[in-house]
């Protein structure tokens, strides 16, 4: 099968800690390849969303195993940039402070994460994809032909994330950047410490630095790796 490059269709995994650039950058290689792009967060911070509305969560800290249920019928859709849970746009529900402050807990639980690896092998099987998380190409795809890990200074990251959440709410609704910088510190231990598929660089994958680049340049350099595995 080729895609609109005319190329054999390889996977790209982006991996990478919290706001270092990861969506905005795999969301526009993929439209430049013709690619589908899966935010493989958003699959996280729905199920997340599904806990908190079903008043589980303090449960969940005791015993897991009743998440189980809940994952049974689970229904997780990308419909272009929109993210559909059950059938729900929940594209913005997800992205609340609510859930990003338990979306760690929830996704260091065995049972999401099986539940989820072998949804997003599903949606990878074909190939063409841009996928990026924490543990794609070191547990979701560890054959994906280019592996990337973004990283980028958490002050930085803080203040991108800053930044975006005034745009949407208004700068006297955001937290601040100190506490987002201490949010992104605490995400990202939670992601590296814990026992399950945790936040780490796959030997093979390539590291980019995003703490002094734009959009444009980390999009140009990405996109540049993908042509030289495509074209190697
Ligand atoms: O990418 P984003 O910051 O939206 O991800 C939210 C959270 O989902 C992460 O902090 C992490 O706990 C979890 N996650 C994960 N594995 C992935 C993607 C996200 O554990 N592949």
């Amino acid at each position: 099968m080729e895609n609109r490059i005319g190329k054999r269709p390889i996977i790209i995994a982006i991996d990478g800690p919290a706001a270092s650039g990861k969506s905005t950058t795999a969301r526009i290689l993929a439209g430049k390849l013709g690619y589908t792009y899966i935010d493989t967060g958003a699959m996280y911070r729905s199920v997340t969303l599904k806990v908190l509305r079903a008043g589980m969560l303090d449960r969940l800290r005791h015993d897991d195993r009743e998440v189980a249920g809940l994952l049974e019928g689970v229904d997780i859709e990308f419909r272009g940039d929109r993210v559909f849970l059950d059938g729900e746009d929940v594209s913005e529900a997800i992205r609340e402070n609510s859930v990003s402050r338990e979306v760690s807990f929830v996704s260091s639980l065995k049972p999401v994460r099986d539940r989820l690896l072998e949804l997003q092998q599903q949606m990878g099987a074909a190939r063409a994809v841009v996928m990026d998380g924490r543990d794609i190409g070191t547990v979701v795809f560890p054959d994906a032909e280019l592996k990337i890990f973004l990283v980028a200074d958490p002050r930085e990251r803080a203040k991108r994330r800053h930044a975006e959440l005034s745009l949407k709410g208004g700068v006297d609704a955001a937290p601040t950047v100190e506490e987002l910088e201490e949010e992104i510190r605490k995400r990202d231990r939670d992601d590296e410490e814990r026992t399950h598929a945790p936040l780490k660089r796959h030997p093979d994958a390539v590291v980019v630095d995003t703490s002094l680049s734009t959009i444009d340049e980390q999009v140009s350099r990405v996109f540049q790796l993908a042509m030289n595995v495509l074209e190697g």
